[in-house]
């Protein structure tokens, strides 16, 4: 395996693209999950690439970007909803650990976005704090399409959370106006295995 320390945000966004490729293809070279990398890694670590995404048990995210133990920064909770902590543990990754890119990643039939969009009380109180965050991305589509198409809700969630991820951590917003960090929003389709990059801001 070629070494996988990316030091830009183009470098860091090739080998996720690259890596999707292979998977999507079925050619999983794997990672580096070996006795040596855990070696190597024990004192420190260099992830190249933060990765915001869905809990969803489709969307693992070191396979879908056929990646190792050490390559990405994996933030997941169900619907990839953003708050302080979600926040705290992005700085960490870009101040801390200098990674390059910061990718949130949504995907096709998430259970999330259709609990949002049917507008039901689902049975518990924090399920309905997630389903809750969810849910002015249901109001913004329904003055476009009346009929709530479920992909579209995913869509404009995604790039509200993309914004806010921006807009609400200063430590994001500097790095990415110093060129040293860009932030990604993409779209895993569950049946293709494809990453689709769906917004890109700063230099890649
Ligand atoms: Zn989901």
């Amino acid at each position: 395996m070629p070494d996988r320390a990316a030091s830009t945000p183009s470098d860091a966004l090739r080998l996720l693209v690259e890596g999707n490729a292979r998977f999507a293809a079925d050619k999983r070279r794997m990672g580096r999950v070996d006795p040596d990398r855990r070696t190597e890694l024990e004192g420190s670590q260099s992830p190249f690439a933060t990765v915001l995404g869905c809990s969803d048990s489709r969307v693992p995210f070191e396979h879908v970007f056929d990646a190792g133990i050490g390559d990405l920064f994996a933030i997941r909770n169900a619907g990839q909803i953003v708050d302080d902590i979600v926040l705290g543990s992005i700085e960490f990754a870009v101040v801390a650990l200098g990674t390059p890119l910061v990718v949130v990643l949504r995907h096709t039939r998430c259970g999330a976005v259709a609990a949002a969009r049917s507008g039901e009380p689902v049975a518990a109180p924090h399920l309905q704090f997630l389903v809750d965050a969810i849910t002015p991305s249901v109001e913004k589509v329904r003055t476009i399409d009346a009929e709530l198409p479920q992909e579209a809700i995913g869509a404009a969630h995604l790039e509200a959370t993309l914004r806010q991820v921006i807009e609400r951590s200063g430590a994001v917003s500097d790095a990415v106006a110093e060129g040293r960090l860009a932030v990604v929003g993409a779209t895993y389709d569950l049946a293709t295995g494809e990453v689709t990059i769906d917004t890109v801001v700063g230099q890649v």
